[in-house]
């Protein structure tokens, strides 16, 4: 082992390792998922260097040691899909179903953003994400240059697209580029960068069709939304008579890498088009929304067989209300039991395995994260499972999924920097940013102006 100064070691944990972080078929078994105990974990320059046993590197000199023994390191969480402002509306519209959520609420409270609001609001949500383990998150929403910044100063990862609807013209397209070139590789390679058109009811197939071409020219990603419902899918077969995912294909958006929040009102005749994409295909479930709308959850099952990564999400905390991971985890090992009538399918190591390497492809990172290994980058948490509601631990992978919550995530690291060390926040003054939120609620949820920034109409 190179004997040189380590910037971080964590000694004494059990460390959650795939088997083969490398192959990319989302079809592999996973109880491919190990737990190695008493393991210690190198880190330098932002990279896991080495893996390896706590006895090993007793003599190695660091700046930085974290004696981790009884906590559980995590490849850090991955949020495949949110709009990190909305934590600013979170729990304002509640128990209404989506046009009326969209039209009469979020959309005209949508044309009142601030940048400050939208700084705020990412600020409030990389407190929250960070707290729950979750080292990335991608992100789709306006202003987001704003968000980037917010994104440099906290330490967290992300991929950013800056959204746009056809109702812009095509300066919305221009200003998504623009934004995605500007950004790329951005905040020491923490940023990454989508093209993201709105969804297929709001960007028509000309502009999708432009997008194609463009991620293909620059080698983007496309985040979109796509068959969020299956009413959204029963209205575009109504009205064009072809589905949603249908239309990713016409417009070339399957032959390139595409990640599509929701996903739940994709049908079994949608799978032979996804398995025969050449492009990567991702797909954000974030279950705790669609069981909020009352919607079908993303069929996770067929989506596997398929080739597609599916990771894990958790919208907009104005839907969503968290933006809480660990929850969509367990929720999906949950739903899809139920979904599937099988109590056989998603164990606890499948969820687990959505959670870390799967959510890590769909967003275009499985190289650099998603796994606890040499080379990787060092994002992680740690996680206490000595609590009285996760003892014993018969079976570490259940321990995790059906036991343990985000709260018991003590310490995160991204790119090797503690942004969360035994629940303290490294990086963000969470009492600040809640007071100067609060003076600008009033003004952000006025809707006596009557505009609104879009119209829902699948
Ligand atoms: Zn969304």
């Amino acid at each position: 082992m190179d004997a040189a100064p380590a910037d971080l070691i964590i000694t004494g944990c059990t460390a959650l390792l795939h088997a083969d972080p490398d192959e990319s078929d989302p079809r592999t078994a996973a109880d491919r998922i190990q737990f190695r105990p008493d393991t210690a974990l190198v880190v330098r320059d932002g990279i896991l260097v080495d893996v390896t046993d706590s006895a090993a590197v007793a003599g190695l000199a660091s700046t930085e040691r974290i004696d981790a023994r009884g906590l559980v390191a995590l490849p850090g969480l991955v949020n495949c899909h949110t709009h990190s402002p909305m934590v600013a509306l979170r729990g304002l519209v509640e128990d209404l179903p989506e046009q009326e959520w969209f039209n009469d609420w979020i959309w005209p409270i949508e044309s009142n953003l601030t940048p400050r609001v939208i700084e705020l609001g990412a600020l409030l949500a990389c407190a929250e994400m960070i707290r729950g383990g979750v080292t990335c998150f991608a992100d789709h929403y306006f202003a987001m240059d704003v968000v980037a910044r917010v994104v440099r100063v906290t330490g967290m990862r992300a991929n950013l697209g800056e959204a746009f609807f056809s109702s812009q013209g095509p300066e919305g397209r221009a200003r998504s580029l623009d934004f995605a070139l500007r950004h790329r590789h951005t905040a020491d390679g923490r940023i990454t960068t989508s093209l993201a058109p709105h969804a297929p009811y709001t960007v028509d197939d000309a502009d999708l069709a432009a997008t194609a071409e463009l991620a293909a020219r620059h080698g983007l990603l496309v985040h979109l939304h796509a068959a969020e419902n299956r009413a959204q899918t029963d209205a575009c077969l109504d009205r064009h008579g072809h589905t949603p995912i249908e239309t990713l294909r016409r417009t070339g958006l399957l032959d390139v890498d595409v990640l599509i929040a929701h996903g739940t009102g994709i049908l079994d005749r949608d799978l032979p088009a996804l398995r025969a994409a050449t492009g990567r295909i991702g797909v954000a479930s974030a279950p705790r929304g669609h069981l909020k709308f009352g919607w079908d959850t993303t069929p996770v099952r067929g989506l596997v067989d398929a080739g597609v990564h599916v990771g894990l999400a958790t919208d907009g905390a104005a839907s969503n209300n968290t933006l809480d991971v660990w929850e969509a985890m367990t929720l999906t090992a949950l739903v899809q039991k139920q979904a599937e009538r099988d109590p056989r399918w998603m164990t606890a190591r499948q969820a687990l395995r959505h959670a870390t390497l799967d959510s890590a492809r769909a967003v275009g990172l499985g190289t650099s994260i998603g796994s606890l290994a040499p080379g990787r980058r060092a994002d992680l948490a740690l996680v206490d499972i000595g609590g009285p509601h996760t003892q014993p631990v018969h079976d570490l992978a259940a321990t995790l999924v059906h036991s343990a919550r985000s709260s018991d995530v003590r310490t995160t690291v991204v790119d090797g920097r503690i942004l969360m060390r035994d629940r303290r926040l490294t990086t963000i003054d969470v009492p600040a940013v809640v007071r100067e939120l609060g003076e600008l609620l009033p003004a952000l949820v006025d809707r006596a102006h009557g505009r609104r920034i879009q119209r829902y109409d699948p």
